[in-house]
């Protein structure tokens, strides 16, 4: 059987040579743009301002996935909607909608599991499933914006911090951004986008070289590379300094502060001693920490520091000049922390959602 081809994921020139295939117009590629990413619409069927001839031509050879709902959970101050989307293969991740003061924020998943093994994390409990397309990432934004536009918002920011190493899936997620950033479907800037990465040099270098005014984000969680290594087995391979001069030539290359996610984990990485020779690795550096205390991982025994703990961490960095702030708990009630739903959704033996 032929292998239909997706259309959804394509800019405009693409969809025009894809289409040309089969006798459409170029220009009919912009309605069909239209239709998937501002409208919401995958049945070519329903695509009216399109002549029959070619609605049936373009479902017979092409496909316009978007997502499915497999599951929702609202948090308890409405401020925050963890969904669990499906692909047209039942591949499932999550993503999340937040409803902060400076606008909504999105947080997409780049790949189905993660391989990275970050013990703090449940994403990474099955391992990888496979990388997610341009498309995919951009289907999971789409569907929260359509749901957003009907009470007349809008997407202002993503964060591309969900299930997944982004730099490993290096490709489809720079075409996922540029997207993104596409008149005609969100024309969102460049500079409302944060990509977090568990240290891949390599491709920190390379998306230095993009010259995207992309935020960037370093989970480091330790301070010295033992602890790391423990906490992040990538460790092993991109060592503590050497992600840290990768992330001061993005900082110089890009004049963009880099974010340094910490996640507090309860005597762990959550000392005040700890937090000294955290200020010690970043002084001086154009660096922004953020602090986030751990979502309990009940499957990793992994517990979440009082508040005091987390209050003398700050306090400490604070007083060595450090830029830091604690992320709100936005969500804590409905297990916030990637890859915990889609998680239990698997625990429970519903393998068409792998
Ligand atoms: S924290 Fe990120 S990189 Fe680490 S296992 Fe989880 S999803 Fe993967």
């Amino acid at each position: 059987m032929m292998m239909k081809r997706d259309l959804y994921g394509l800019f405009i020139p693409e969809i025009a040579v894809a289409i040309a295939e089969y006798g459409i117009e170029s220009y009919r590629a912009r309605q069909i743009a239209e239709w998937m990413y501002q409208r919401g619409v995958a049945d070519f069927s329903t695509m009216t301002n399109l002549p029959l001839q070619h609605r049936q031509q373009l479902a017979a050879h092409f496909n316009s996935t978007g997502v499915t709902v497999q599951g929702q959970q609202e948090s308890a101050d409405g401020k925050t909607t963890k969904y669990l989307l499906a692909f047209a293969d039942g591949a499932a991740v999550e993503t999340v909608l937040m409803r902060q003061a400076y606008g909504n924020s999105i947080c997409v998943s780049t790949q189905v599991g993660c391989a990275m093994g970050c013990l703090f994390c449940a994403s990474t409990l099955g391992g990888i499933v496979r990388d997610l397309t341009g498309g995919e990432i951009l289907a999971q934004v789409l569907y929260i914006q359509h749901q957003l536009a009907q009470q007349g918002q809008k997407v202002n920011s993503i964060v591309l911090m969900g299930a997944g190493e982004p730099l490993l899936n290096y490709d489809n997620v720079l075409r996922f951004i540029r997207l993104c950033h596409e008149k005609y479907i969100l024309n969102l800037s460049y500079r409302n986008f944060t990509l977090s990465t568990s240290g891949i040099v390599p491709g920190i270098d390379r998306l230095c070289k993009e010259d995207l005014p992309l935020t960037l984000a370093i989970s480091l969680h330790a301070p010295d590379n033992t602890l790391r290594s423990k906490l992040m087995p990538i460790n092993n391979k991109y060592s503590l300094d050497e992600v840290m001069r990768a992330a001061d030539r993005y900082a110089s290359h890009s004049g963009r502060r880099v974010t340094y996610e910490y996640t507090l984990i309860d005597r762990v990485n959550d000392s005040v001693e700890q937090a000294r020779q955290l200020g010690m690795l970043l002084k001086g550096k154009l660096a922004n920490v953020n602090l986030i205390p751990v979502n309990a991982v009940p499957e990793r025994g992994l517990l979440r520091p009082a508040k005091e703990r987390v209050n003398s961490f700050e306090k400490a960095l604070l007083s060595m000049g450090i830029n830091v702030t604690v992320r709100r708990e936005m969500g804590a009630d409905i297990q916030a922390a990637c890859g915990q739903l889609r998680q239990q959704v698997l625990e429970k033996n519903e393998p068409a959602r792998l």
